[in-house]
């Protein structure tokens, strides 16, 4: 699969693993750690959870997915807004950290913009990096304007972006490309059904021989500097979104594309879940 930049130059394969709602039913945890597990060896190593995640359910349960394999994930978690304060950031990826069963994550998000001021929160940060708790810090559902008045050392802006919402592709894509800051996909599926069954995907599917899931991943990943973290709580759909990294769109699936999810044509507000 292809990889991308992440942070401090570590490279990483442009599609890893989303885990809202994993860890939250207990008859399904075998299966979604043995999912999770299986999209690790097969290369999708950066994960993404956050302490917002089922009141921290899912951060256990990477935890129980990477045991014994910390040093070959890509660990992302995010901390609220309302516990954003210098201090409480610095709490709060305690408590990360020990439902994650690991001494480090690899990247921090703000998970939105709260009521702290950004700077407190980048202090905490940056004591957190500094203790070597986390390797860098990023931002998440920023737009253009808040993003560029960041304080320098934003390693990614995670937000919403798949077909069926292309307002980032107006301007706050175009700008993370040219500030070289990796843009983190996230719902890259469109959290399931209403997008997957549009009849396109399956007819450009058909072409390829893979499944409109794969096509609709395929598609986030076209663009250079973009990492997709689709969820999936079955080996069946892990396997699909590892297969999507080797499907390459021509030029014809694009404009179809195209034609049925317009490109915007003028600045949008930012999608947010
Ligand atoms: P996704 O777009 O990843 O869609 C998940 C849905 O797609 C699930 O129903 C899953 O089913 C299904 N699915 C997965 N793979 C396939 C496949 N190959 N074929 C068919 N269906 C498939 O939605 P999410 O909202 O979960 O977004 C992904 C991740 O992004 C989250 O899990 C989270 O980590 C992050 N996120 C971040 C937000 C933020 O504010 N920063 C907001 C929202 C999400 P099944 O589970 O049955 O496999």
């Amino acid at each position: 699969m292809r990889e991308t930049d992440f942070f401090n130059g570590v490279q990483v394969p442009v599609i890893g693993q989303g885990t809202w709602h994993l860890g939250e039913d207990a008859a399904k945890r075998k299966t979604e750690v043995s999912a999770l597990r299986a999209g690790i060896d097969a290369g999708l190593t950066v994960i993404d959870t956050a302490e917002m995640y089922g009141d921290g359910a899912s951060e256990e349960l990477v935890g129980e997915a990477i045991r014994g394999h910390r040093d070959d994930v890509v660990l992302v978690s995010k901390v609220y807004p309302h516990n954003a304060s210098r201090s409480g950031v610095v709490a709060a990826c305690e408590r990360s950290l020990r439902r994650l069963g690991t001494d480090r994550l690899d990247v921090f998000l703000l998970h939105w913009s709260g009521s702290f001021p950004l700077s407190e929160t980048v202090d905490g940060f940056d004591h957190l990096r500094a203790a070597g708790k986390i390797r860098s810090w990023g931002l998440s559902n920023f737009d253009r304007d808040d993003l560029q008045r960041a304080p320098d050392g934003c390693a990614t802006n995670q937000v919403l972006y798949n077909l069926g919402s292309r307002g980032i592709e107006f301007d706050l894509l175009p700008w993370q490309q040219r500030a070289g800051m990796p843009l983190m996909a996230y719902s890259p599926l469109g959290q399931g059904p209403t997008l997957l069954e549009h009849p396109l995907l399956a007819e450009i599917g058909d072409k390829h021989g893979v499944t409109g899931a794969q096509i609709a991943l395929a598609w986030v990943i076209r663009q250079p500097g973009v990492i997709a973290i689709p969820k999936a709580s079955s080996l069946e759909h892990v396997q699909q979104n590892v297969g999507a990294g080797a499907v390459v769109l021509d030029a014809e699936d694009c404009l179809s594309l195209d034609n049925a999810f317009p490109a915007p044509r003028s600045k949008q507000p930012l999608d947010i879940l």
